[in-house]
């Protein structure tokens, strides 16, 4: 068996169990894992916002901590989960007795299940040499990630039992700009301002009630975006945060919105008016769908002859979930004719939306039946007169079909009173961050 000894980047103390700091002893190396154990605070505290900051706490040894002379350093390991493995089957392999390695899964299990480990997963496995040479190494810590910045970890003891325990890196949340004017597409002009691709889909979602994006997008169009970016404290790990505030000007005309978490709980986008960006209806019940037919008149691929579409398709695979456009209930769910699985759900007195060729609907889903804007109501298909796995969507408004991309929609939610002055003031807040930062500047060059 190869030891490849890789120098310890902290010295975990006793103090560790009880939440003290750790004494450090950083010798730099080559191979120093990416890891450090370091600055991890036991609570899982709100991230603090600091525009722009990138510091890293000094650390400070542990004057109570007492020194090893005499032990040689101790070293970490790092074993990967793979195949078919078990917590018990790595750690024998790595040399540890059967012994300690079954006392230390038994304490683990408090905080972890190891059968929740997946092939690929990385376990760091620190060992203690003995004064000697010969003696053997003791096994002391074994710790592995959890999720973002979050890991669980046992501990060897004085008296050579094993304690578990989690720990959370704290988190710095810094705002990001980025901002940009469409030469030919938008995820170009993204691209090259930097955003990640993530908070793009973003961006296109909170537009999306009323923005065409396939259709309403110009050159010379411009955005702006003030985004989080979640780090932990080390600068190891970081996320993408939230977007805070997005404008969007087409054709010189300014679209602005503001995250804003209302007394409810729920958090959504409003206009610098503190009007709903999400509308009533969506346009597109569906995610990542390609529009493959417009509203209108057209030469009906099965019929063969000019035939008026009363809706839009959205070409889709099998199966992909279809979402209620609005709150409402279903007034039909059912076979009709060449729309074959179909649902049409009432939302008010002036609009239905309707949902064709479906494969299936969602378990519950029955004519009177109280929906939820985003909610599932069955599933793509290819039902009734259709040639191919599509949605066919329509609304009708009193009672007359209406293309869904063109329909000016009726408006969402809009605050009133101390709400809409509280949201006003996180508005001029965002309004004066964003002011002060300075944009991001990609580096990659867009092809
Ligand atoms: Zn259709």
């Amino acid at each position: 068996m190869i030891r490849r000894r890789i120098p310890l980047t902290a010295i975990i103390s006793s103090s560790l169990i009880a939440g003290g700091l750790f004494m450090l002893d950083l010798p730099k190396s080559e191979e120093t894992p990416q890891r450090l154990s370091l600055p991890l605070t036991h609570t899982a505290s709100t991230p603090s916002v600091s525009v722009g900051s990138s510091a890293i706490a000094a650390i400070q040894p542990d004057p109570v901590s007492q020194p090893r002379e005499e032990l040689p350093p101790s070293y970490m390991r790092t074993l990967e989960v793979g195949r078919g493995d078990t917590l018990m089957k790595i750690l024998l392999n790595a040399g540890i007795n059967r012994g300690d390695a079954h006392t230390a899964i038994e304490a683990l299990q408090s905080e972890f299940d190891p059968r929740r480990l997946r092939p690929g997963q990385k376990i760091h496995v620190t060992f203690q040499p003995g004064r000697h040479e010969d003696m053997p190494h003791t096994f002391e810590e074994m710790r592995l990630n959890t999720g973002f910045a979050k890991d669980v970890f046992v501990a060897r003891q004085e008296e050579g039992e094993y304690q578990a325990g989690k720990e959370t890196q704290e988190l710095i949340t810094s705002l990001h700009r980025a901002e940009g004017t469409i030469d030919s597409s938008l995820y170009l002009a993204a691209s090259k301002a930097g955003l990640p691709a993530s908070l793009l889909m973003e961006f296109i979602f909170a537009y999306s009630f009323d923005v065409d994006f396939q259709r309403d997008i110009q050159k010379g169009d411009s955005f702006q975006i003030m985004y989080e970016q979640i780090s932990t404290k080390d600068g190891l790990h970081s996320k993408m945060g939230n977007i805070l505030f997005a404008s969007l000007s087409l054709s010189g005309d300014h679209m602005p919105i503001y995250r804003f978490k209302e007394k409810t709980g729920r958090i959504a986008y409003f206009n610098d008016k503190g009007q709903s960006a999400q509308k009533a209806l969506m346009r597109t019940p569906i995610n990542g769908a390609r529009l493959s037919s417009g509203f209108g008149k057209r030469r009906h691929p099965i019929l063969g002859y000019s035939k008026m579409h009363t809706g839009v398709d959205f070409a889709a695979p099998r199966g992909t979930p279809i979402y209620a456009a609005g709150d409402g209930v279903i007034d039909f769910a059912g076979r009709k004719g060449g729309y074959g699985k179909y649902i049409r759900i009432r939302h008010n007195s002036e609009y239905q939306t309707a949902y064709a060729h479906m494969r299936a609907y969602k378990k519950g889903m029955y004519k009177g039946k109280r929906v939820k804007q985003g909610q599932i109501i069955g599933y793509v298909g290819t039902t009734g007169r259709s040639t191919g796995p599509h949605l066919h969507y329509e609304i009708i408004r009193n009672g007359r079909k209406t293309n869904p991309l063109r329909v000016r929609m009726p408006s969402g939610k809009k605050l009133k009173g101390a709400e809409l002055a509280r949201f006003m003031d996180v508005k001029s807040q965002y309004d004066q961050q964003y002011a002060s930062l300075a944009p991001v500047i990609s580096v990659a060059s867009a092809q």
